[in-house]
């Protein structure tokens, strides 16, 4: 649908100058995010101010335009993409930090501000946010909250939605409403703060949020523990939770991804590693951190093949290198990825994982897993030199189905956006898509914010 010139001539009419586009450039630049998916808005509006994110969102709800939201664009299920034309709505222009409050340990943003910049802001103040997703250089805090998004740290220090207190937003008709508030802890009504965590830009436009904040912990150490097996590599990390360690991060690394790595840059192993896990704690005195993870590593350190502890900040830098190698690497073996990031109950994820090689072999498919172990939330890949491919597709389905008989669920950080859009059935039931479907209508009764995600497959 072309934006009509009258539906035109109303948006710009409320916008600063300079706070539009309307060139092809630009609206291609905003046609994309990681999912390489694409379809050029009509127009891409970049407003500075909520009150000009209000004017957007009243034109469009008057005139039915089709508004996307957008952060960083790094989404990875396809939740940024304007896949019905219309609008793109990016919040990079309302990117300030508006208070940092020592005493409330809480700071306030706006939307727009990239994840890194404000975990880099707090640390200057002795201030920590924990969410942490390896995207956040990019990665806005609105996209972040969007999606709900995961990292490294949700092991230790669990999820986004527990460190939001406040939130800004912008309702398609314009209004402007706050959920939750900067008390520590609100019952208030309906908590319509964790509704709009993870909504993927459905229900309304987050415009600020107030967040919790922790002491900073200054002092981190790791370690890499190399295993013989699977098997026996996440026995091991279940039995560091169970011996009462809650590191700060408790990743898994599978044969294939070493094999990727080492397509792609020089790695040494010890002989006959088929996984690893990768370990790290923090915390606010040194001497307490190396006791920590030194007394994690002696739980594992008689069934792993060998311990690398790092001990200096270099040591450290290599050990994560490892983990942030992976993801480049994989292109070394095939075009694309599928990148699927499901999440199961801990104890299932070696069946999980199994049944992921199962159904990758089955379809030909290299396949390689690595992920937050600690949270139950695996990384699986299938790898294809086509796009699209039928093939992956039924391995994406099956892999689906598999989760969900194991307790899962489809998504554990990603959000569903299109990419899972079709295997939503799998896991809500006709009566559950049906009260979600009416949840989205009661924010948004013309459906004019996101159409054409997380429902698109089913109803
Ligand atoms: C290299 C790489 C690494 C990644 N690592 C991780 C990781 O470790 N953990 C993880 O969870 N994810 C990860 N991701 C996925 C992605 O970074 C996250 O989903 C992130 O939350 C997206 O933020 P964004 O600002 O880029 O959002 P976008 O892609 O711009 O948008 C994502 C969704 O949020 C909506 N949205 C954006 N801004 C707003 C707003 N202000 N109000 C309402 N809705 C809004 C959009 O409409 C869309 O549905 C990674 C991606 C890449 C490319």
């Amino acid at each position: 649908m072309a934006l009509s010139s009258e539906t035109q001539k109303r948006l710009l009419a409320g916008l600063a100058p300079g706070h539009w586009a309307l060139d092809p450039e630009t609206r291609l630049t905003y046609a994309y995010d990681a999912t390489r998916r694409e379809r050029l808005p009509d127009i891409v509006v970049f407003p500075g101010s909520v009150q000009e994110v209000q004017h957007v969102l009243a034109v469009a709800d008057e005139t039915r335009t089709p508004v996307y939201p957008r952060g960083g664009g790094t989404g990875l299920s396809g939740g940024a993409i304007p896949v019905a034309g219309g609008i793109v709505l990016t919040l990079e222009r309302m990117n300030r930090i508006l208070e940092i409050d020592e005493v409330n340990f809480s700071v306030t943003a706006e939307a727009g501000v990239k994840l890194d910049n404000l975990r880099d802001e707090v640390a200057r103040h002795g201030l920590f946010f924990p969410p942490d997703p390896s995207s956040g250089k990019v990665a806005a805090l609105g996209g972040v909250l969007a999606e709900c998004a995961g990292g490294l740290n949700v092991v230790k220090y669990g999820p986004i939605n527990r460190y939001v207190m406040r939130l800004l937003a912008v309702l398609p008709g314009g209004e402007l409403i706050h959920a939750g508030s900067k008390a520590p802890k609100t019952v208030t009504g309906y908590d319509l703060r964790h509704l709009l965590i993870g909504s993927e830009g459905t229900l309304a436009v987050i415009v600020e949020a107030t967040l919790a904040l922790l002491a900073y912990p200054r002092y981190q150490q790791s370690f890499c523990a190399f295993f013989s097996s699977l098997e026996v590599a996440l026995e091991g990390a279940t039995r560091i939770l169970r011996a009462g360690y809650r590191p700060r991060s408790l990743e898994f690394i599978d044969s294939s991804s070493f094999e990727c790595i080492r397509a792609y840059k020089p790695l040494q192993l010890p002989e006959g590693t088929a996984a690893a896990l990768l370990v790290e704690e923090d915390g606010h005195d040194p001497d307490d951190v190396g006791r920590a993870v030194r007394a994690i590593a002696g739980v594992v350190h008689k069934e792993c093949l060998e311990i690398h502890l790092a001990t200096t900040p270099e040591e450290r830098a290599q050990i994560w290198g490892l983990r942030k190698a992976i993801s480049p690497a994989l292109y070394k073996f095939a075009r694309y990825k599928i990148n699927e990031d499901i999440c199961v109950p801990r104890g299932q994820l070696v069946p999980a994982i199994m049944g992921a090689y199962q159904i990758g072999r089955e379809a030909g498919l290299r396949t390689v897993i690595f992920g937050h172990c600690g949270d139950g939330n695996l990384h699986v890949n299938f790898m294809t030199n086509d796009d699209p491919d039928p093939k992956a597709e039924e391995a994406v389905r099956k892999l689906m189905q598999m989760v969900v008989s194991l307790g899962g669920t489809l998504s554990g950080e990603h959000g569903i956006g299109t990419a899972k859009a079709p295997y939503l059935g799998l896991e809500l039931s006709p009566a559950e898509i049906a009260l979600q479907k009416r949840l989205k209508a009661a924010f948004d009764p013309h459906n004019i914010l996101n159409p054409g995600k997380i429902f698109t497959h089913v109803g």
